[in-house]
């Protein structure tokens, strides 16, 4: 079955709504090794996702996952934000003027989005980031697609190789953002970005269970 437009709202209302069940272990994560807002501006931006997309009900996937992408960018100060910002952007780049999504326009998509991360984060794998969890999740996807998996099927192990990869983070040095101002301390505590990355390809994956 295709992915709608309907869908991609109801993903974004979703998220939104796994967000801010999320926000205060986000934000714990966050205290460890940055500021302790990332739950906060999370929930911020997400709120603000809401707001905007009523004005582009209706319209194609591209559009709605730009106006998200936007609403993120100027909500939400600090690092997250622009870089999720970019990232929803980047997907509706991607997408483009579709009505209808294949898993591998979602696969795409995130390849999109998270070509936009490193470029704006000038980041890339194994530096403690969102970077870690959404990598190998698109391998994972490209992997179960190849090999025949069908939607529902590739976006599991998609959101088994985030979680893992969120794990990872943990013993990671981190090299970017606020976290990499701790140096060595920063080692032992999960990425908050890299949680939050898992919790948003979990819901997708949960989403694709709930069509079949
Ligand atoms: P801030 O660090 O400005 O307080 P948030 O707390 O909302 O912003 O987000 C922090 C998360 O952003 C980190 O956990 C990390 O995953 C991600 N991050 C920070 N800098 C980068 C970067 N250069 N590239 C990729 N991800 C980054
Ligand atoms: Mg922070």
């Amino acid at each position: 079955m295709p992915i709608t437009t309907a869908d991609v709202l109801a993903y974004l209302q979703r998220s939104a709504d796994v967000i801010q069940e999320n926000k205060v272990y986000l934000t714990e994560l966050d205290s460890a090794i940055g500021d302790a807002d990332h739950g906060i501006n999370m929930d911020r931006g997400f709120q603000s996702i809401l707001k905007k997309v009523t004005a582009v009900e209706g319209k194609d996937a591209g559009t709605i996952l730009k106006t998200a992408g936007m609403a993120l960018v100027t909500s939400v100060g600090g690092a997250g934000g622009p870089l999720y910002g970019t990232a929803f952007m980047q997907a509706g780049t991607a997408v483009g003027s579709k009505y209808e999504l294949s898993a591998e326009d979602i696969l795409l998509a995130l390849e999109a989005a998270l070509k936009g991360v490193m470029m704006r984060g000038k980041s890339h794998a194994g530096q403690k980031t969102m970077i870690d969890a959404i990598e190998p999740a698109i391998k994972a996807m490209r992997e179960a697609l190849s090999d025949g998996a069908g939607t529902q099927q590739a976006l599991d192990q998609a959101a088994t190789a985030a979680e893992q990869g969120m794990k990872d983070t943990i013993p990671m040095l981190a090299q970017r953002g606020r976290a990499s101002y701790l140096g060595e301390r920063s080692i032992g505590h999960q990425d908050p970005g890299a949680t939050s990355s898992y919790l948003l390809i979990r819901t997708m994956a949960e989403m694709a269970r709930l069509e079949e």
